[in-house]
């Protein structure tokens, strides 16, 4: 057996070969999209700040009052004494805003997924997959002991066929997905997932991480196919993107938020979120509902960049240009940041092999004249080189 150590070089060795090393880079992060990385000052095309709430004057007076009135941590997991009277009101509106009974919030996103699907299916379940789906999707079916079945993203021939082979044999069965793909952008075909769910009796989990706040009218995926909310009995998201702060939420009905409040580990087990981060999605949720102008910024900024770069229009604020080599990827992020924009590679696992990119985020505070500047950029330095 080497030594720790020894093991620990090897294995860093071999991701700096393949260009999968990954390491942090200070940033400062400040309004309208500016950041400071290093002694630079940059525009930044990959937070997924996406309504720039993280700064926003009301959200932050908010969670500044809450610290003052009620201190830093919650103290405890939120069935013992951390479970502070903003949760409620922060579960009313989520519940409001997915159009569901009831809902839970949860220390992360990543937390709510690994924590609601083993709190669902078990040993002789059944989880159907999208092969993109969130890592954290992934981790819960595993960690759930259910077999699963991994489709073609979005491929509802492939997802029929895996449910004819294998839900039958199968005691419960759920399928998964994002909404809006975490790298790619586009939507799931969530109108025939909801027919395919209904007719193999299998319950539908969307992961709405970057639906919430900018499609469907801020409502998220449900929303974005028609203005009659699609039958979605298990929707979860995260405070941490368009809400702009952080912690992990899902929307369902009462009897499965009551479940999962007894059974998922990372509900029960973990300390309950500080209560300024429920005041400050209350805030965050007030300007979502309220403000439509706001929601709709982002996915216009990226109709703009996509037009104006030569790519195909956008389903949502995420656009991917696919670069195919690590290497190359960094390097291309690096140029970008020579001219003062910061758009992070991508690269393999996070995405399938042979697709590692750029993925840029577009903010609703992000200004025309940039998003013309990194277009005109992309355009003859990446997307033309890459194409001769
Ligand atoms: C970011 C993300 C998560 C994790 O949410 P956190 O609150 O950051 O832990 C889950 N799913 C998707 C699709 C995401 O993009």
């Amino acid at each position: 057996m080497p030594s720790l150590n020894d093991f620990a070089s090897t294995k860093l060795e071999n991701l700096t070969a393949r260009g999968q090393r990954r390491e942090l880079t200070d940033t400062a992060r400040k309004a309208a999209g500016n950041a400071v990385r290093g002694n630079r000052d940059v525009i930044s095309f990959c937070c997924n700040d996406y309504l720039n709430l993280s700064q926003h004057p009301a959200v932050k007076r908010a969670a500044q009052a809450a610290v003052e009135e009620f201190g830093v941590g919650s103290g405890a997991s939120r069935l013992v004494t951390g479970n502070h009277p903003l949760f409620a009101q922060l579960e009313t509106r989520l519940a409001r805003l997915k159009g569901t009974d009831a809902a839970l919030v949860f220390g992360a996103g990543y937390l709510a997924n690994t924590g609601i699907i083993p709190s669902l299916v078990g040993a002789g379940d059944v989880v159907f997959a999208d092969e993109l789906s969130h890592a954290c999707l992934m981790s819960g079916a595993r960690m759930s002991d259910a077999q699963v079945h991994v489709f073609r993203h979005n491929d509802m021939a492939h997802l029929e066929e895996l449910l004819t082979a294998h839900r039958g044999s199968a005691r419960n069965a759920l399928m998964v997905t994002d909404g809006v793909f975490s790298m790619d952008g586009d939507l799931a075909p969530l109108p025939q997932m909801v027919a395919l769910a209904n007719e193999h009796e299998t319950w539908l989990m969307t992961d709405d991480a970057h639906g919430l706040g900018v499609i469907g009218g801020g409502h998220g995926s449900a929303r974005a196919f028609g203005d009659v909310p699609l039958d979605i009995p298990l929707q979860m998201g995260t405070l941490s993107k368009a809400v702009g702060g952080f912690g992990g939420y899902v929307c369902a009905s009462q009897p499965v938020i009551d479940l999962l409040k007894s059974r998922a580990r990372t509900f029960v087990y973990s300390t309950g979120l500080p209560p300024a981060n429920a005041a400050a999605a209350i805030a965050a949720l007030e300007i979502i509902e309220s403000d439509t102008d706001l929601i709709e910024k982002p996915v216009s900024n990226a109709a703009q960049f996509c037009h104006e770069a030569g790519l195909p229009a956008p389903q949502s604020p995420i656009v991917p240009v696919i670069i195919g080599d690590e290497r190359d990827a960094l390097g291309a992020s690096h140029m970008l940041l020579d001219e003062g924009y910061l758009v992070t590679a991508i690269r393999p696992p996070t995405v399938p092999a042979g697709t590692a990119r750029l993925r840029l985020t577009f903010m609703a505070e992000h200004d025309p004249e940039d998003i013309s500047r990194l277009a005109e950029i992309i355009r003859e330095r990446i997307i033309r080189r890459s194409a001769a």
